[in-house]
């Protein structure tokens, strides 16, 4: 076998793709290849459709894919939370059953976590699940379920013993949301963007193979879920493609239309440093001294937060497990969404607010600033990432605990 370098790599998927890639296959034809060869997701291991290959080398993929046009598997969604959690936790049975469906794409997910009284306070979820002698059978709600509404899985974290303490007491499964018990409701929000739902479960069936770890071992899988959100939080934005033809590139146009869209608004949410530069020579404020201070200060900010980012990612290719990097990153990420919105403001004054046609760059503006409160928000509020600071990187003492013994007497929302 040839050694791991990146020139070996190099050559080995751009020989593999020289006699594969074909704009005119069907898109889950082209990713069925991909699961065999193992090119569609090659940090993955060799026996799960993967190529076993170091993080670091997946750039050096990318850029051979790009080069000849070809389409990779989907890159965003909650398939890939899933996928990462089941190659931790699930039997083989549960990664036969699913991975290979995330890689083509002929599954998508959703991550049922958050419930109206327990958000930042997960392990506090109070949808039951219990054992009738031949499935489990949930009742309860979740909400701001991304992507719900299109979903044919998601991952459910939900408290199967109510006498286990309350982190004790919580499984993890995977629930299939096209049967009965099962109603989606959108939510719109102030963007004008539906990407959330709640969601209710009356007698909704899991069955026992569905069970991922052990029961009552739900937080651990749920915290490994999240370890791997906030890492991959900025690759959930929707790929552009360019308008190419062939009938791949069109299958694929319609999956970002659809299964993305949820994920359209992500790019304005991060507040659009991109823009600010030429949005600033576009109406002259690049002359206004006051606003060239605010937008070096933005500029120091997003550059020191897309390091601490890089040195997280370079500790990953090193085999390093996550470090605080993840929680610095995500709170870092919203004081520049934040630092982004107030200088686009700065930038644009009141036509800051305006939608429609006419107005600065067809609204795109008015979405970052009504988008960018949710970066504060989504994976971890900015408030819970500064408890993880304190507690695992400062070692400050923890925050007293009212939630010991039995779940069934904890006060609860
Ligand atoms: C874009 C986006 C996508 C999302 N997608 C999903 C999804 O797909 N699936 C899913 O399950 N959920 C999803 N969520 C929900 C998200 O995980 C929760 O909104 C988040 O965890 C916060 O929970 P909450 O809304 O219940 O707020 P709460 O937990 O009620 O928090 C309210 C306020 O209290 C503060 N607070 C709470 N506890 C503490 C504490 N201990 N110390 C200090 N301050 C505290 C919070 O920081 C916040 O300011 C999404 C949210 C967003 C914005």
């Amino acid at each position: 076998m040839s050694e791991i370098s990146e020139a070996n790599v190099r050559a080995e998927v751009r020989a593999w793709l020289a006699a594969h890639w074909d704009p005119d296959l069907s898109l889950v034809a082209w990713r069925n290849l991909l699961a065999d060869s193992g090119w569609g997701m090659p940090q993955w291991p060799k026996a799960w459709h993967g190529r076993g290959l170091p993080a670091g080398l997946g750039a050096v993929v990318e850029e051979e894919f790009a080069a000849v046009g070809a389409v990779g598997v989907i890159r965003g969604g909650i398939g890939r939370l899933a996928a990462a959690t089941l190659l931790d936790h699930g039997t083989d049975r549960q990664k036969e059953k699913f991975l290979r469906r995330i890689v083509t794409g002929e599954d998508t997910w959703c991550q049922l976590f958050s419930e109206p009284g327990s958000g930042s306070d997960l392990a506090g979820a109070t949808t039951r699940v219990d054992f009738d002698g031949q499935n489990w059978i949930v009742n309860g709600q979740k909400v701001w379920t991304t992507s719900a509404h299109h979903a044919k899985y998601g991952t459910l974290l939900a408290r199967t013993d109510w006498d286990a303490p309350k982190h004790e007491g919580l499984s993890y499964f995977i629930l299939d949301l096209k049967q009965p018990g099962v109603e989606v409701q959108p939510l719109r929000q102030m963007n004008g963007h539906a990407s959330f739902n709640q969601v209710f479960f009356t007698d909704a069936k899991v069955p026992p193979e569905h069970l991922v770890g052990a029961v009552g071992n739900g937080w651990q899988v749920a915290v490994t879920t999240l370890a791997y959100e906030r890492r991959f939080a900025d690759g959930l934005a929707a790929p552009r493609r360019a308008a190419r033809a062939g009938r791949i590139y069109e299958e694929e146009r319609a999956e970002i239309a659809t299964v993305m869209e949820p994920y359209r608004w992500y790019p304005q949410r991060a507040g659009r440093v991109d823009l600010v530069i030429e949005r600033a020579k576009e109406t002259g404020a690049n002359k206004d001294p006051l606003v060239r201070q605010e937008i070096a200060k933005l500029m120091i900010l997003a550059r020191s937060a897309e390091w601490t980012s890089r040195r997280a990612r370079a500790a990953q290719r090193q085999g390093r497990p996550q470090g605080p990097e993840g929680s610095l990153g995500k709170l870092a990420a919203s004081h520049v969404a934040r630092a982004a919105a107030h200088v686009h403001t700065l930038i644009t004054g009141t036509a800051a607010m305006l939608t429609g046609e006419q107005s600065p760059r067809n609204g795109t503006i008015a979405e970052i600033l009504v988008s960018v409160p949710a970066v504060s928000i989504a994976g971890g509020t900015d408030e819970i990432q500064r408890n993880i600071i304190a507690e695992r990187v400062l070692d400050l003492p923890k925050e007293p605990r009212f939630d010991t013994g039995p779940f069934r007497n904890v006060r609860r929302n």
